[in-house]
């Protein structure tokens, strides 16, 4: 099969690569059809993270038609359009026992090369995943929209895990791909107060149009005051971080009540500067999320009625042979590029 394959860091071949085979008996063979390029691995080409150890085709959030199944799959057959999770759980640990499966102990994230385990992902024509991690991709869903799944399920996660009541006032921290998500699935729940927080105007632009109540610079004090005064001066109930530094941590801070919560999304730096005595006296619960469990259908739904707009996220959708190209201009960070989908 072709494949874009990481052959050293920052360095991609299009080339022929062994097809992937089935060797157990509920493996699957998925021909694939759409594979979306992540923040992680843009970030992670260069070796910076440690995730991405070449030789390695990367690639974990895609979708596909079923080209093979092995002996014992009997929910899906050839033919079958379908997405997958991004993490190959072993559904037998104590934590795939509790559902949950985003912390699986033996947890493989596909087209992530590290010191422990190296899968390959889906920047290739072929795939082969058990079917525990398959979903079928609803009818009025296109490959493109399905591959957008992934992402997706990581923002609802974190809604998921988030103490959210009717009539929550919500901020959201970075409006970039996951952020934009996110305040999709969280306008589909709620008709109430969600504020963005983003120093680019363009995403705060984005962030209005996914359905966010206004947006704001918070590298303005003014504009961070301004925002928080939309809560009666109280703060914000449930605030969300998607960008994972400090910066942006310290502004989910600001904006949070007492007594309120900021759920974790994004971690770009391994470590930043929390001013704990705010946490602490004023009792705020800092939440971390991790990948998705249980959120894919929820989001299948919500893509195919329209209520994630994936085509408002996606910047181009380009044949997998030119997948070098992108990845050097989303690593140089080209204004205004958000998602790129590669189609092999
Ligand atoms: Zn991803
Ligand atoms: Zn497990």
């Amino acid at each position: 099969m072709k494949a874009l394959v990481l052959t050293a860091p920052s360095t991609f071949e299009y080339a022929d690569y062994p097809d992937p085979e089935i060797r157990n008996p509920d493996d699957v063979l998925i021909r694939i059809r759409a594979a979306a390029i992540c923040g992680s691995d843009v970030h992670g080409m260069d070796g910076s993270t440690g995730r991405r150890k070449p030789p390695v085709i990367m690639g974990h959030e895609a979708a596909g038609e079923i080209a093979a199944v092995g002996r014992s799959v009997t929910g899906f057959k050839p033919g079958d359009r379908v997405t997958f999770d991004s993490t190959e759980y072993c559904g037998e640990c104590e934590f795939c026992r509790r559902g949950e499966v985003n912390l699986c102990s033996n947890r493989k994230v596909l087209g992530v090369s590290c010191d422990e385990y190296r899968r390959d992902g889906a920047f290739a024509e072929f795939l082969v995943v058990p079917q525990r991690i398959l979903y079928h991709i609803p009818k009025s869903l296109d490959f493109v929209g399905a591959a957008l799944a992934e992402p997706s399920a990581v923002a609802a996660h974190a809604a998921a895990i988030t103490p959210l009541k009717m009539g929550d006032t919500i901020a959201v921290v970075g409006s970039g791909l996951i952020g934009l998500l996110l305040i999709q699935i969280l306008r589909a729940f709620s008709p109430g107060l969600i504020v963005a927080f983003d120093p680019d105007r363009e995403r705060l632009k984005a962030a209005e149009k996914a359905g966010a109540t206004a947006g704001f610079d918070p590298s303005n004090p003014a504009e961070l005051e301004a925002a928080i005064g939309l809560t009666g001066k109280r703060g914000f109930d449930r605030v969300f971080e998607a960008v994972g530094a400090t910066a942006p941590i310290q502004t989910a801070l600001a904006a949070v009540r007492k007594g309120g919560s900021i759920t974790l999304i994004g971690n770009v730096s391994p470590m930043i500067q929390l001013p704990l005595q705010s946490v602490v006296t004023r009792q705020i619960s800092l939440l971390g999320s991790c990948a998705t469990a249980g959120e894919y259908p929820l989001v299948l739904d919500l893509l195919a009625s329209g209520k994630i707009d994936y085509a408002s996220v996606v910047s181009a959708a380009a044949p997998l042979s030119e997948g070098a190209g992108w990845f050097r201009r989303l690593y140089a960070r080209e204004k205004g590029l958000l998602k790129v989908v590669l189609e092999p």
